[in-house]
């Protein structure tokens, strides 16, 4: 398809549309802050303390299902199967108590100063620290010394501190799997803390400190970690549609992920704006849209779980899946959408050129971000798995000051849904020349 055909689908969309357009700009101010008052209503709740991060302490991720089903309900879109919600199971672990570390006399503060790896297992009680640094790393007699050394009763303290090159920086990763079967590891980083879960318990204790709170002086910690590991954890997929007016078998796809993180004990909790409930409440925004605007294919909303995990609810689906792949026409993957002024890209882009040149066209014409990035596949958000079955999907985020990512920083009040309104145009727009 040529880019003349394609400004031609858009032509004949706006021709369509110029009653609308007329009513709508009427209103168009009315309307704009208000779906921005919903947005930022349901980014608020989804990603509250009462959402306990959307993860797998205090029942988060279940909480958050909850909430998404009572909304499609509300909004009465059809359900595929009998249930909104897809089950299914994988295994997590979970820190649902305490995480306190206290080196010498300094409490460090959890989530600010310190996290607990997704993979740590649990601990508890006073250790002898021996610490490991680059100069002792460079002294071969010294890494001699440390391989015949029995430290399973004690805690190796690695300093990251000048290990940058790509093979200190392999050394670093080596370190944290504990060669030396210490009880457990501390890493110390410069850098920024940016934590992650797992689905397996490593079999020790590893704990990742901003080197600029840690003590080099004293020589004991206190450590109490409460950790479980679920193998069974239930999860679910929440899944409806609103049904086309006239190809109601084809379907435009939204999905967007709402589990998050979730706790790392009772005192830190990753609330996840940005990552993901700004993605998740446009979901809910482009229902309500499409509830008042009925669509010529029927749309399927799929909020998935699981993805911070590794894509799981994603994958789960397109094994599962609610119809067939082939009656996708094009599938739109909504994650870190809350920010904006520094435009958007779009994953997968550059395997459809004409599609990419459609987004930029509607861009132009309708003014609304600075620019468009393109974008190979990545395996980094829930269009992966659609895209393994020749599904054409996309993954859309938005680029801006974004400073906070997987940390507990990443709350409702950091994100300025800064070009909300242009990035839900755009995405209405293409989808209409559909
Ligand atoms: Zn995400």
């Amino acid at each position: 398809m040529k880019i003349e055909k394609l400004s031609y689908r858009l032509k004949l969309h706006t021709a369509n549309c110029i009653l609308t357009t007329f009513v709508f700009f009427l209103f168009s101010f009315v309307t704009k802050s208000q779906d921005t008052n919903f947005v930022r209503q349901a980014i608020n709740q989804l990603a509250s303390d009462n959402f306990h991060g959307r993860g797998y302490v205090n029942n988060g991720d279940a909480i958050a299902a909850d909430y998404l089903k009572a909304f499609y309900k509300k909004e009465k879109l059809k359900k595929f199967k009998g249930d909104y919600f897809q089950s299914f199971s994988f295994s997590i672990n979970t820190f649902p108590g305490k995480t306190i570390l206290i080196n010498g006399t300094d409490t460090l503060k959890p989530g600010v100063d310190f996290l607990v790896a997704g993979g740590s297992s649990g601990i508890k009680g006073f250790y002898d620290i021996v610490r490991i640094d680059k100069e002792m790393l460079d002294d071969s007699l010294k890494v001699q010394e440390f391989k015949q050394t029995n430290f399973s009763d004690v805690f190796v303290v690695v300093d990251a501190q000048g290990m940058k090159s790509e093979k200190e920086k392999k050394i670093m990763k080596s370190l944290a799997s504990n060669p030396f079967h210490a009880k457990g590891i501390i890493m110390l980083d410069d850098g920024k803390l940016m934590w992650s879960i797992s689905q397996k318990d490593v079999g020790y204790a590893l704990i990742e400190v901003r080197s600029n709170v840690w003590n080099d002086s004293s020589r004991q910690i206190y450590v109490n970690i409460d950790q479980q590991l679920n193998p069974k954890h239930k999860a679910k997929n929440v899944i409806g549609y609103v049904k086309g007016t006239q190809i109601p078998d084809s379907f435009i796809v939204f999905t967007a992920h709402y589990d998050h993180l979730g706790r790392m004990g009772q005192n830190a909790v990753f609330n996840g704006a940005n990552d993901n409930a700004s993605g998740t409440a446009m979901l809910m925004d482009l229902i309500r849209y499409y509830k008042k605007n009925p669509p010529k294919y029927s749309i399927a909303f799929m909020a998935f779980a699981g993805e911070e995990v590794g894509l799981l609810g994603s994958k789960y689906y397109v094994e599962n899946p609610m119809f067939e792949h082939q009656k996708i026409k094009c599938l739109l993957n909504l994650d870190l959408m809350g920010f904006g002024e520094d435009g958007i890209t779009i994953v997968n882009s550059e395997n459809y050129p004409d599609d990419f040149a459609l987004f930029r066209e509607i861009n132009e014409k309708e003014k609304l971000l600075p620019v468009i990035n393109k974008r190979s596949n990545a395996k980094n958000s829930d269009h992966y798995p659609f895209t393994e079955k020749n599904v054409k999907a996309f993954f859309i985020y938005t680029q801006g000051n974004s400073k906070y990512y997987h940390d507990i920083y990443d709350r409702a009040e950091t994100v300025p849904l800064s070009k909300y309104n242009e990035i839900f145009k755009l995405i209405t727009t293409y989808v209409a020349t559909y």
